[in-house]
């Protein structure tokens, strides 16, 4: 099947969307994949119209029933995995091993909010006061709007979708401009699985096709109770202040800056793939990319030299196509990206040591040879997340005095530390500022049974697994009093009439 045969096959109704706002492109070979029309701010109106519409259905469907219709998408998601996870390599450039990855993660977070459905739990709270009874309830809580940036380009969407309506609330979904067609293919199932399900209200989920614009006209709208949105830290700030002015939820998700802390004891045969995979998959361009690398001076030579001779064969055999399977390093996803990724490389430049790779590759689209930078130690230079394959790697001496430059940086997101040392593992979990503290396994991959996110400026947002789901609801306190005499109030007023 060709990539105009799958799109076709994957968007039944492709034909509604086409206009001339937006040249969707592959970041494969920069051929374009088709055009589209931006949501006007009328059709965005009606949009998030309708949402309230079936939010208002939705919330008084069973939350087991819920389940069952995210059950069935789970399902359709298993059913088309292979295409869907090709349009992702195709439309956002990772390789298919890591599509494939990414629809399983949907799978899964269906699996779990299926679960979750049942087990929306409040509390029953002991009362100081005779025959009162107080419950914590959680209710649904409104249309739910949910912005996205290309690099996961349906996981994050899911994420967030399959909590959101197991929870009684409808979706609006903005997609990264870069990656609409994914959304679209989403969507699609999405409606597919509905009329299967047949119970549920018409404009359950819904996408708005635009950029930053249209973004914004769904988060200042106040009819949308929760906006979670992941993507860079600029945009977090515009999106928090926003909703915050409004006395909206936000859900922030936002750019990390993470880094790997290798002891003296740590095992290199799990390190050096770790580091690897941290640093190049999805070609540096996950916000859990490993970034920086704090090598233990007594072993430093002997890291620095096993990444220099990875990656100096990882440019010259492993990057390419990423639906050829031998490769491991797809290209970035736009010119930008590849402008972004020089820039940093000539600002580090006369601090570096020496710097490996970090050149274009000569093929259409922006591939790169991943770059490894060393570094005598760590400045200010490096705590600008750079989205692409860049890793930083410095020695030290000392474990408490390495956290404090770990924790340096303003984002907060994934760390991890490679040790056989269980109090060095149990220090640096203790003291890393990162949503995420990994012992002996790199910062980025996550499972969803585990709430995700970050502290500081990666928003301080938790989606997916653990208690995520509380994000979705909104919480009520309910006394009831079920004696005969006169009640009494709380804290033991008197106040007779
Ligand atoms: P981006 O910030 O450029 O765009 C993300 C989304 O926000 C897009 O849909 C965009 O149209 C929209 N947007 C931008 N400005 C907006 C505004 N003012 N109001 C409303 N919407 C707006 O990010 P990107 O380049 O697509 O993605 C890369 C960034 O995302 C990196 O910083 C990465 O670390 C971060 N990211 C974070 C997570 C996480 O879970 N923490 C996950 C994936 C990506």
């Amino acid at each position: 099947m060709n990539s105009q045969e799958l799109i076709v096959r994957l968007i039944s109704n492709l034909g509604d969307h086409l206009g001339d706002d937006l040249v969707v492109t592959s970041p494969v070979d920069g051929a374009q994949l088709t055009s589209l029309a931006f949501d006007s701010p009328a059709s965005i109106e009606v949009k998030i119209h309708q949402s309230v519409q079936a939010f208002r259905v939705w919330r008084d469907v069973p939350a087991p029933k819920r389940g069952e219709l995210i059950r069935q998408f789970g399902n359709k998601l298993r059913e088309h995995k292979e295409e869907l996870s090709t349009l992702v390599s195709l439309e956002c450039g990772k390789i298919l091993e890591e599509g494939r990855g990414e629809v399983q993660e949907m799978i899964d977070i269906c699996d779990f909010a299926v679960g979750i459905s049942r087990q929306l739990y409040g509390l029953t709270i002991a009362s100081e006061r005779k025959n009162h009874v107080m419950h914590e309830n959680w209710l649904p809580l409104g249309p739910v709007g949910i912005i996205s940036a290309f690099n996961f380009p349906v996981a994050v969407w899911a994420w967030n979708a399959a909590l959101a309506i197991v929870c009684g609330d409808s979706v609006i979904w903005k997609p990264s401009e870069k990656t609409p067609l994914t959304a679209l293919a989403c969507q699609s199932l999405f409606e597919q699985t509905c009329k299967e399900f047949g119970d549920a209200p018409a404009h359950l989920s819904q996408v708005i096709i635009g950029a930053r614009e249209q973004g914004e006209q769904m988060v200042e709208d106040p009819r949308i109770p929760l906006i979670s949105a992941t993507g860079s830290t600029r945009m977090g700030q515009a999106v928090g202040q926003k909703v915050a002015a409004r006395f909206g939820k936000s859900l922030l998700e936002l750019g990390g800056n993470n880094a790997m802390i290798i002891a003296p004891s740590a095992d290199l045969a799990i390190a050096i793939p770790s580091i690897l995979f941290g640093s190049v998959g999805t070609a540096g361009q996950r916000c859990t990319t490993t970034r920086r690398v704090f090598v233990h001076a007594s072993i430093f030579d002997q890291v620095y030299n096993s990444l220099k001779t990875a990656y100096i064969s990882l440019g010259e055999n492993k990057v390419g196509s990423p639906l050829e399977a031998s490769t491991l390093v797809g290209p970035l996803i736009d010119e930008a990206s590849f402008s972004g990724m020089q820039n940093a490389l000539a600002r580090v430049k006369p601090e570096a040591v020496e710097i490996i790779g970090g050149d274009r590759v000569d093929r259409p689209g922006y591939y790169v040879k991943p770059a490894l930078v060393r570094l005598s130690k760590q400045s200010e230079t490096i705590f600008t997340e750079t989205f692409a394959p860049i890793t930083y790697v410095m020695p030290y001496d000392d474990l408490s005095k390495v956290i404090e430059d770990h924790n340096a940086v303003p984002q907060g997101l994934s760390s991890a530390i490679m040790t056989t040392d269980v109090r060095e593992a149990e220090f640096f979990k203790r003291y890393s500022d990162c949503g995420i503290a990994n012992v002996n396994i790199g910062t980025s991959g996550a499972e969803i049974g585990g709430a995700f996110g970050g502290e500081k400026e990666t928003g301080g947002g938790r989606e997916s697994g653990s208690d995520s789901w509380k994000a979705y609801m909104r919480r009520q306190t309910s006394t009831t009093y079920f004696g005969t005499e006169k009640p009494a109030l709380a804290q033991g007023i008197k106040f007779d009439i």
